[in-house]
């Protein structure tokens, strides 16, 4: 049985896709995805030999074989121009790990429509690569699991220039998170408020201060009063 929060991200794949699943790990989601879909295709993509081993064994027990590949290597660079790779997922990882892994492989993603991804923390460091790369947040989803809570940004290349530039707070709770919010938001950043308060007051109780960063999370501090 799959995971809710690898569930919600296999939502976003259309039916005949052709994806790369960038540390794939058991490459449970794959799996998934081409059981029920027999004209999807896969690549899990896995840079350390223990989850690209679990993701072998997956895909074989599967008998997947023939839909599945799995590769060993670093983020976006298993792809090649003949895999037409047209959506590419990134789930269970860190905002700023998504964020290189895209960055570093921007050339990649030339032809792909579709970027899932799935960041644990930081989500707005993906936001913010998005927009600034010609990908448009086209939809958004927020799930609790197991007492975490995760956000799913799905997005869009578009060839024509972005005009709907997100601004700090958008970037920061998510566009379409904010203009639908469930309470799975109102958790989320009930909680990421009182962490911050707190680390607020050790930053002003501490003997070297530092001004800038007080002020950004005062900001943010205030954000979140507005939209909590
Ligand atoms: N995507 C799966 C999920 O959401 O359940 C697995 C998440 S697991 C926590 C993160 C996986 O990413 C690990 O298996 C790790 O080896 C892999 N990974 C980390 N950095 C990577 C990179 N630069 N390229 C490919 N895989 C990477």
């Amino acid at each position: 049985n799959l995971s809710s929060r690898l569930t919600e991200v296999a939502n976003f794949i259309n039916k005949g896709a052709k994806f790369a699943d960038i540390g794939s790990d058991h490459a449970y989601l794959p799996c998934y995805i081409c059981l029920k879909d027999k004209t999807a295709r896969a690549i899990a993509g896995e840079i350390n030999e223990g989850p690209f081993n679990s993701a072998k064994n997956m895909v074989s027990a599967t008998k997947l074989n023939d839909v599945i590949e799995v590769r060993l290597g670093n983020g976006l660079e298993i792809i090649t121009q003949d895999d037409n790779i047209d959506h590419v997922v990134i789930a269970g990882m860190g905002g700023s790990l998504i964020k290189t892994i895209l960055e570093e492989g921007k050339k990649k993603l030339t032809d792909v429509k579709r970027i899932i991804a799935q960041p644990n923390i930081d989500a707005r460091n993906v936001r913010r690569w998005f927009v600034s790369n010609n990908f448009k947040i086209i939809n958004e989803s927020i799930i609790e699991e197991n007492g975490h809570i995760y956000e799913i940004i799905v997005a869009e290349q578009t060839k024509s220039l972005q005009m709907d530039i997100l601004n700090e707070k958008e970037l920061l709770f998510g566009p379409i998170l904010l203009r639908n919010k469930k309470s799975e938001f109102y958790k989320k950043w009930q909680h990421e408020y009182e962490k911050m308060q707190q680390v607020v007051a050790q930053m002003k109780s501490a003997k070297v201060r530092n001004t800038e960063k007080i002020v950004q999370f005062e900001k943010e501090l205030v954000w979140m009063e507005e939209e909590l």
